[in-house]
């Protein structure tokens, strides 16, 4: 009987040493292998790279402040103090081992920030990822709005948001050598950027402006923000057969407009917003609302396949398109009810060639002017009430010479007596050698 028990109490004792073997082999259920920063001017955006399912609390503490991230059964293979924190609220990355098994990571902070934190799912660049966003608290200015003159505002510039999409954590289309999608695109935006501001009458945003992560729907608010006449998200497109080649331009289809002017009424979001800056949705009834709404869509969207043809038309003189017309499609940042808005993809970054291309300064430039000039050739052909260039046409316009056509029982100078000119002025306009007109002739009359 004893020596049963005594078997039995070995066998048990070898079970549980078998146990604490594999308790202690999977003991840190969760790794951090790599750790990211992207200083964004609203946000900062610290990036662990994480085995999946790690389980995590965050919390503040003050005097000094810090923010506290623990993880269960974590350690982290990586240093996380070597990360470079220029241009960050962090001051210093601290990790501390708890309960022999969790893991505490420390950030010091060096101005008030709201942190918040999610995981993000494995895409084709990242496995699990576990971030970490540090809001940076809005400071609410009491500077008085400065009041423009009537004139200022007949001359205002005509405001072009570029959107370089992706960025950060999110590299977009992969191409071949490793050439990132968002690294292109924010090198096209920038040189597009110049071309913009170099132009008088012209004004140039960007939504980002480095190698950081924007939300989709933040691009389109940043649109609204910077009050602006248009929307170009700039992108590179990849396929799965490396011979898919050529650039292609984007517009918001019906559909996706209908349905975001659903989307707009039923949440209300709007509420706050003002339509097209005139119409605020607030005192109209639905039916009414969804009737503007409606308009201020259609408005946009017939704006938006007009600059998009423009650009298309330009950027088939120096690149091969995909489509000949412009397309249109459901994409979010094209969602905008009162802003013109089109997509530009500017190759195929999966083909070998464009993306050897696109890498290179010299064709982002030339991408660059091409898109420009598309734009430009659109706001000439329609500018914008109230902007320089709706100005300058309107003066160009009253400047130039009218025309008039010789009627019967016409001498010249009463048709200069009628239209407030000299004389000599007409006859110097029109090179008159005589003063006989013809039936049918037709004279220039300068301006007065
Ligand atoms: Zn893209």
């Amino acid at each position: 009987m004893s020596s049963y028990k005594n078997i039995l109490s070995l066998k048990l004792q070898w079970v549980l040493g078998v146990l604490c073997i594999f308790l202690s082999a999977v003991s840190y259920s969760a790794t951090i292998t790599n750790a990211r920063v992207w200083p964004a001017p609203d946000h900062t955006r610290l990036v662990l790279e994480v085995s999946a399912g790690v389980e995590h609390k965050l919390f503040t503490l003050n005097n000094p402040s810090r923010i506290v991230v623990d993880l269960s059964n974590a350690k982290s293979l990586t240093d996380l103090s070597d990360l470079s924190l220029k241009g960050s609220p962090i001051k210093r990355i601290r990790t501390a081992v708890r309960n022999n098994k969790d893991l505490r990571i420390v950030l010091d902070i060096s101005r008030s920030v709201t942190p918040k934190s999610f995981t993000l799912k494995p895409n084709q660049q990242y496995g699990n990822r576990l971030v970490l966003d540090l809001h940076e608290k809005k400071t609410t200015s009491n500077k008085p709005k400065v009041v423009k003159s009537v004139d200022q505002q007949k001359k205002r510039d005509i405001v072009v948001v570029i959107d370089a999409g992706h960025g950060g954590e999110d590299p977009g289309a992969l191409g071949p050598g490793r050439v990132r999608e968002k690294t292109v695109v924010l090198a096209i935006a920038k040189e597009l950027q110049k071309l913009v501001n170099n132009k008088p009458g012209f004004k140039a945003k960007m939504t980002r402006n480095g190698d950081y992560y924007i939300g989709l729907r933040q691009r389109t608010k940043l649109a609204r923000k910077y009050n602006a006449d248009l929307f170009i998200s700039i992108h590179a497109d990849a396929f799965h057969k490396p011979q898919a080649n050529g650039a292609s331009v984007y517009a918001l289809s019906k559909r996706g407009s209908t349905s975001e002017a659903a989307r707009w009424l039923a949440k209300k979001e709007n509420s706050a917003d003002l339509i097209g800056g005139i119409i605020s949705l607030d005192d109209k009834d639905d039916v009414l609302a969804s009737v503007l709404l409606d308009l201020s869509m259609t408005g946009s969207l017939k704006a938006s396949l007009g600059v998009g043809s423009h650009v298309l038309q330009s950027m088939g003189r120096m690149a091969r398109l995909h489509k000949k017309g412009v397309e249109q499609a459901g994409f979010v940042v094209l969602k905008s009810p009162d802003i013109p808005s089109i997509l530009v993809e500017t190759g195929f970054i999966s083909n070998p060639s464009e993306a050897k291309r696109l890498k290179t300064r010299k064709y982002q430039k030339q991408m660059a002017n091409a898109i420009f000039k598309g734009v430009y050739k659109h706001f000439t052909a329609t500018p914008p009430q109230g902007t320089l260039l709706a100005y300058q046409q309107y003066n160009r316009a009253l400047s130039s010479p009218k025309k008039y056509k010789i009627q019967r029982g016409d001498t010249l100078s009463g048709i200069a007596k009628n239209h407030q000119v000299t004389l000599s002025q007409l006859r110097r306009e029109n090179r008159l050698q005589t003063d006989i007109v013809k039936i049918g002739q037709v004279l220039r009359i300068p301006a007065s």
